[in-house]
């Protein structure tokens, strides 16, 4: 058994003390961090993205197959996302806990191990936040703060028809590894003896578990002095997405069932659970990758990169919202993506 050390004995500050003395500052902008009524930040004639996302046990995670790291690692990507969705770069976090007295603090710090991994990967700094205690269920509530240069961000709303439709790596990945998760866990409930088998299936637990978020993406960009006419991150699943692009230009879509970018494994888990891989990249959440419309004459800045596919163009809003399948066939896409029936 490893040690458990009741909250109590360390107290409110001592709790947080323990969870934050060993954080060092990652930017410049960061002048004041832990430790005051706020933190005070100074982004040198940048302007400011902010984002906040809320997590909630039981709603938004299964502490039965999250492990607690990956969880705090998640709780931290999820908010840079959102940043890099708008062209900036993420600088400050702040996480807000609500604990139930189940948690120890080695569990505590077991998160804060995930969430100090993400800060140190995307060189972003905790600057704050809150610890209360909650009656039921983990709490989790972080916020993002980010910089670009003057009026360098970009909106959801700005498409332009003719503009190239693009996606960040591939898509469908986490629903599956949440699919997987989820059986073994009824699996298990059913009967404790039988063990979890996850064999095999790294890429779409990893998807599911411990996403990234698309930096490298976003410094492409700058690299290639490209200027994407709108974006924001797959969180809800691509056909959501490009509903979101289109309604808020006021334009309509084509996709192509044929450019979706799905990985291998994607695909043969989506067989295994007698389900159409195409559905599951359209409609799966939680993929955590970058959708966003370019201009036709930049798409030579955009095919030497294996991580961007273009899965459509933007049309007339007359035209409406289609998906195009390889058989030729023309559905609407709805909220729920794609009804082939
Ligand atoms: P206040 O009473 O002003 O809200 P707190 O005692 O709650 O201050 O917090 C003290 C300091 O610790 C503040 O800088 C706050 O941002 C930080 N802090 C509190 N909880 C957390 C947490 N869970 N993670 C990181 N920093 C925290
Ligand atoms: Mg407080």
């Amino acid at each position: 058994m490893e040690n458990r050390t009741e909250i109590s004995e360390l107290g409110e500050f001592g709790l947080i003390d323990h969870l934050t003395k060993n954080f060092e500052t990652y930017n410049v902008s960061t002048i004041e961090s832990i430790g005051d009524d706020a933190a005070v930040m100074d982004h040198f004639g940048k302007q400011t993205v902010m984002t906040t996302d809320l997590l909630i046990e039981g709603i938004h995670f299964d502490l039965m197959y999250t492990p607690l790291k990956h969880l705090g690692y998640k709780s931290v990507i999820v908010n840079l996302s959102d940043v890099y969705a708008m062209n900036a770069q993420p600088t400050q976090i702040t996480i807000s806990l609500g604990i139930t007295n189940r948690f120890s603090v080695e569990a505590l710090s077991e998160f804060y191990e995930g969430v100090y991994a993400a800060c140190e990967k995307y060189k972003v700094d905790l600057v704050g936040g809150d610890t209360s205690a909650s009656q039921k269920g983990f709490i989790i509530s972080v916020t993002a703060i980010g910089e670009v240069a003057p009026d360098q961000y970009i909106k959801r709303s700005t498409a332009q028809k003719g503009d190239l439709i693009c996606v960040s790596g591939d898509l469908g990945g986490a629903f599956l590894g949440l699919t997987l998760l989820e059986r073994e866990k009824k699996i298990y409930m059913e009967n404790p003896k039988v063990q979890p088998d996850l064999e095999g299936e790294d890429y779409i637990v990893g998807r599911i578990l411990k996403p990234e978020a698309r930096k490298d993406i976003i410094e492409f960009f700058e690299k290639q002095d490209l200027r994407p006419t709108a974006m924001m991150d797959v969180s809800d699943g691509v056909s959501s997405e490009v509903l979101h692009l289109s309604r808020k230009a006021g334009l309509g879509c084509k996709v192509y069932e044929d450019k979706l970018p799905i990985n291998e494994a994607t695909r043969q888990a989506a067989f295994k659970f007698g389900l159409d891989p195409t559905v599951c990249a359209l409609n799966g959440g939680e993929d955590y990758e970058l959708i966003f419309t370019i201009r036709q004459e930049d798409h030579d800045k955009i095919v030497l990169n294996e991580e961007i596919s273009v899965i459509g163009y933007m049309t007339d809003v007359e035209e409406g919202c289609k998906f195009l399948t390889k058989g030729g066939n023309t559905f609407d896409i709805t909220a729920q993506g794609w009804k082939a029936f």
